[in-house]
């Protein structure tokens, strides 16, 4: 529509219906784009079908008609839309005060839209214009435009509050001392062109007009706009520091102190928006996880919130209950029903997911065995090892308790006759010599040999016992 009017208005119908090849060409792109319906590509067929059945008409009718079509549908549209609109809201509503539908500021913006298409479509087209306003309110982006004006307002108006007092002090200056030099010549368009000569300081009011308007509209502040005096001039030292201070007063550091505001107003909403936008990416809607919590797991962060917490799919469920009669609730069910009608939001898992606790139960699981395998191995290897140490133990008592035995038996025998030993050759001889003591020598052995054999004996059954053991 806005284009529409911008190229034709004000509209002379007389100019159509256009030559036959622009329509033929038209109405090509038309057959096309039907045709094109039943292709894959059938959003922008749709778009493109639209286009040139515009087109179409207006190259056939002209755009008074045109626009009358379209100005109908648009309000229409706008219509079904705010009927819409309050049938939605309608339980946000105080049913018994009117008036409080008027507290909603985006009912308001839309009846406001509805009025300029109707002002449009009765009066003048060009008030179809006010309508484009509405890709501010769609696009976040540029909504954050004015936001970063209107957000700090309130620095912004102070701001702007000094650099008014201050321009107010310098236009008192003007005023008082270089008020000739505000002359300047224009052209009277009232009398054909003709150059006159006014002074724009005359009064104080029209001083702070002029120093408003002219001063901060030039680069270089208000001396750019007074007269250039020459250095022979009494005031050319006080105009150079007059012209210098409000230069750097004002243009420099006021009007950047603005600038600054909203420039970094605009980069906060900016990176609030950004922060959004990362929040609304990276984490699940349901349970509040982040993506990087689904890193080295089996399941995916789009799994996750695809299938596992899909947000549509809460909603549905919300609106199944709602539908559904009470009586035929099953027990979740009647459950999570009695809770969303308190708004308690308690049956949502919070910071929790099926598949995240399924699987460190099972790796810890498995730990858990494996661990248990491994202390039994060690418990059976200690026990092993006891047995070996008893053991040892006792054979080591035993082997002492030999040793003990054999030092008894040794010294006992070193304590035995030299002639129980085999005699010597001298020792025969001596034998011989005393014939006497023979018999007495030989009873002693026959007792010392039986003490002997009964030690023999002892060991023998001794190592018996620990050939047993
Ligand atoms: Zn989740």
């Amino acid at each position: 529509m806005n284009f529409i009017v911008a190229f034709f208005y004000p509209f002379d119908d007389d100019k159509f219906p256009w030559d036959s090849s622009y329509v033929s060409v038209i109405f090509l792109a038309l057959v096309s784009c039907i045709v094109g319906l039943f292709s894959d590509f059938r959003e922008r067929a749709l778009h493109g079908l639209a286009i040139s059945s515009v087109l179409w008409l207006l190259a056939r009718k002209g755009p008074t008609f045109v626009l009358f079509v379209l100005g109908f549908f648009n309000i229409m549209n706008k219509s079904a839309f705010i009927v819409s609109y309050i049938g939605n809201r309608g339980f946000q509503y105080d049913d018994s005060n009117l008036f409080s539908v008027l507290n909603d500021r985006s009912l308001l913006y839309h009846f406001a839209m509805l009025l300029c298409c109707l002002i449009g479509f009765f009066y003048r087209s060009y008030f179809y214009s006010v309508l484009l306003m509405d890709l501010v309110h769609r696009e976040e982006t540029l909504y954050n435009v004015i936001r970063s004006v209107t957000r700090n307002g309130r620095s912004i108006v102070l701001t702007a509050m000094f650099a008014s007092i201050l321009i107010y002090l310098f236009a008192i200056i003007i005023f008082l001392f270089f008020q000739e030099q505000c002359i300047k010549e224009i052209e009277d368009l009232s009398n054909d062109g003709e150059p006159i000569v006014e002074n724009h300081c005359e009064t104080l009011i029209l001083a702070i007009i002029t120093t408003f308007n002219e001063g901060l509209r030039n680069g270089g502040g208000i001396g750019d706009y007074l007269i250039p005096l020459s250095q022979h001039h009494d005031q050319f030292f006080y105009r150079v520091i007059f012209d210098l201070l409000f230069y750097f007063g004002i243009i420099i550091i006021v009007l950047n102190l603005i600038f600054g505001v909203i420039i970094d107003t605009f980069a906060d909403l900016r990176n609030e928006k950004q922060k959004k936008d990362d929040i609304i990416r990276n984490t699940c809607f349901i349970c509040g996880l982040e993506r990087r919590q689904f890193d080295n797991r089996s399941i995916s962060f789009e799994t996750h919130i695809q299938y596992e917490h899909n947000m549509w799919h809460y909603l549905y469920f919300i609106v199944h209950l709602r539908t559904k009669d009470a009586t035929e609730y099953t027990g979740p069910e009647s459950f999570v029903s009695s809770l969303t009608k308190q708004n308690i939001l308690s049956w949502f898992p919070r910071h929790q997911a099926m598949s995240l606790q399924l699987s460190p139960q099972n790796e810890d699981k498995m730990d858990n065995q494996a661990m248990y395998q491994k202390y039994c191995e060690m418990a059976s290897a200690f026990s092993q090892l006891m047995e070996q140490l008893e053991d040892f133990k006792i054979r080591v008592d035993e082997q002492r308790r030999r040793q003990q035995r054999l030092s008894i038996i040794k010294s006992s025998i070193r304590h035995t006759p030299r002639q129980y030993r085999e005699p010597s050759s001298s020792e025969r001889r001596a034998t011989v010599q005393s014939e006497p003591s023979h018999s007495r020598l030989n009873s002693r052995s026959s007792s010392n040999q039986n003490g002997f054999r009964r030690q023999q004996s002892l060991i023998s059954q001794d190592s018996i016992d620990s050939g047993d053991q």
